[in-house]
């Protein structure tokens, strides 16, 4: 029988822990789906860990492991794909806020021989103005940079092994999980869901956060900043050209004398632009001082019993 993972990264959810393990496992149960439940607590300050320990402890088709520190949900969700042993694996966020019931759905369209299934928002759910405004801001502009609809994309997807194993290669440590589906290819399908309440707790991004986030994705997953660098200076030449042209005119006719406003406007912009320009080369230097030390994506500081003996990331249990 074939076995679906579902991998759970979760950052301080220690209330939302064993309301979901409930929901899900007993979800599985009623439409006799073979699952896993993936269980990763980002380096949760709360406890999320003991937690998922409880709920291990009670019901051997859940495994989860604990991070050394907080590595972000990216690399929550990539030690997830790497603990899951399923022939199918969907990750969704801990708090409910993906609708469990669509599961079966996805389930069977992979079944019926689909090899990733999206999830694609219907609506964004209740968030306060401040998260909309911001995340809004945030998915217009990655969508431009990565030419896909993001607003309406989000992390609530079932991947083939196949194609879990595609990702899991990947040599690169800053990893976009939403766009790196799309990038795969294979045979895609799409469900369109409605973001739900969070059960629990709180939204776990900050604007500061969502922002970091925003710059890493954008830089690690397009270069069009980079082109941008030279657009800026293409428009800089024509922009002096034409400056250039009215100074020697004016020189010519001798009646070049001001012009004090214009210089120091001039080098307060064309200042501008460069070091914008360094700024942007500056973050990709960062990614690819970043790639080349190799560091992996997170450690793992411990797995519960039943993930013992297996490797997972650079960690072994000893
Ligand atoms: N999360 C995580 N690490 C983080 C931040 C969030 O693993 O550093 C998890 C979080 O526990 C949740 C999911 O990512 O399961 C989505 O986070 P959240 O609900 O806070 O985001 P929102 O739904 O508000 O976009
Ligand atoms: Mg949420």
């Amino acid at each position: 029988m074939a076995l679906l993972s579902i991998v759970l990264p979760a950052y301080n959810e220690e209330q939302n822990i064993a309301n979901t393990a409930k929901v899900l496992s007993e979800l599985m149960t009623e439409n006799q789906i073979d699952y896993e439940l993936v269980f990763i607590s980002d380096g949760s300050k709360d406890q999320t860990y003991e937690e998922i320990k409880k709920v291990a402890a009670k019901n051997p088709h859940i495994r989860g492991a604990q991070f050394s520190r907080n590595f972000g949900k990216e690399a929550g969700i990539f030690a997830g794909l790497e603990l899951a042993t399923g022939d199918a694996v969907i990750v969704m966020d801990c708090d409910l806020q993906h609708p469990p019931q669509v599961i079966p759905q996805m389930w069977e369209m992979w079944k019926n021989g689909a090899e990733v299934v999206e999830g694609i928002k219907s609506s964004r759910g209740k968030e306060s103005v401040g998260h909309k405004l911001s995340a809004g801001l945030f998915y217009k502009i990655m969508s431009k940079l990565i030419k896909m609809d993001m607003n309406a994309s989000s992390d609530f997807k079932l991947l083939d092994r196949k194609v879990v194993d595609v990702l899991l290669g990947l040599p690169e440590r800053n990893t976009f999980f939403r766009a790196l589906s799309f990038w795969a290819g294979f045979k895609t399908e799409t469900i369109t869901y409605e973001v739900q309440e969070r059960q629990f707790g709180e939204s776990k991004w900050s604007l500061w956060s969502l922002m970091k986030y925003a710059i890493a994705n954008a830089t690690s997953f397009s270069t069009l900043p980079l082109q941008m660098v030279t657009v800026m200076g293409v428009i800089s030449i024509l922009f002096s050209l034409v400056l250039a042209v009215q100074t020697l005119v004016k020189f010519l006719m001798h009646t070049a004398q001001e012009g004090f406003t214009t210089v120091i406007l001039l080098v307060l912009l064309i200042g501008g632009f460069i070091m914008l320009s360094l700024g942007v080369i500056g973050h990709y230097i960062a990614r690819i001082y970043e790639e080349v030390k190799g560091r992996p994506k997170y450690i793992i500081s411990d797995v519960t019993d039943n993930v013992q003996g297996e490797v997972v990331g650079a960690w072994k249990k000893r």
